[in-house]
């Protein structure tokens, strides 16, 4: 699902990574760790589309998302990827279920529709927030925000679900508990899962663990 072959990419900082292969498979679970820095947050940009790579190929579910113009990458992104950010990066004047929705929004093609609204509305009752749905992030505990940033990656029923240190800053149940809803969403869907991750004590419950400096590391 995910296919990455000798990606390069460099900031202007002189920062360099370099990944000659990873592949994660459909309904497949990847953990990656790695020091602070290593460049796990730009391994997923670029996984995403939201960064592009100086050289190398990013294909998603049989499509070189890499090599698409702007636009039809951002749709392609839209259309594929369910992104789970590090400090959430919901809107603060939305409500719990405008952000879910925010998908649609960023002009993607995808069609806001009652189908659209009923499956924002499904997951966040299931993910136990069935009576807030009307409140906005500031009106929410971490882990409920937590949740919501949750099922906005989700709320597309995307093929490749990226969590850039979803659980970071979250106490041990709600750690638990965030995991346990990216899972059994992603078995539900066949989704590709890309976690970045610094809990050691999750790790078990990946299909596989990598370690950024065994990926080609940075150069
Ligand atoms: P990690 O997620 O593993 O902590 P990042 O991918 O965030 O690492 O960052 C990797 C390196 O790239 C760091 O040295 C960071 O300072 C640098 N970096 C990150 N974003 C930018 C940017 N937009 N411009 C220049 N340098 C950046
Ligand atoms: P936590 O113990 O996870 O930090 P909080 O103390 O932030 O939780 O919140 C506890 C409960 O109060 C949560 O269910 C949350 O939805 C609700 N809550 C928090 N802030 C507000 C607010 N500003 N307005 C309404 N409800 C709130």
């Amino acid at each position: 699902m995910i296919e990455i072959r000798d990606l390069r990419f460099a900031y202007g900082s002189g920062f360099a990574l370099s990944v000659p292969v990873l592949d994660v498979a459909a309904r497949e679970r990847v953990a990656v760790v790695g020091p602070s820095g290593a460049g796990k947050t730009t391994l997923l940009n670029l996984v995403s589309g939201i960064a592009v790579p100086d050289a190398g190929r990013v294909t998603l579910d049989g499509r070189a998302i890499s090599a698409l113009p702007d636009r039809a990458r951002r749709a392609a992104r839209a259309a594929s990827v369910g992104f789970v950010f590090q400090e959430f990066a919901l809107v603060d004047y939305l409500s719990a279920e405008e952000n879910v929705l925010y998908p649609y929004r960023v002009g993607t093609g995808l069609a806001l529709d009652k189908e659209a609204r009923a499956r924002a509305r499904a997951l966040l009752a299931e993910f136990g927030l069935g009576e807030k749905t009307r409140r906005r992030p500031a009106q929410l505990s971490q882990g409920e925000r937590q949740r919501v940033a949750i099922a906005r990656a989700l709320v597309t029923r995307p093929k490749v679900i990226l969590a850039d240190e979803a659980t970071g800053n979250l106490d041990p149940a709600n750690k638990a508990a965030a995991l346990d809803l990216l899972f059994a969403q992603a078995a539900e869907t066949g989704a590709a899962l890309l976690c970045v991750t610094h809990d050691h004590e999750l790790l078990p419950r990946f299909d596989r663990v990598i370690d950024f400096a065994d990926l080609g590391g940075t150069a």
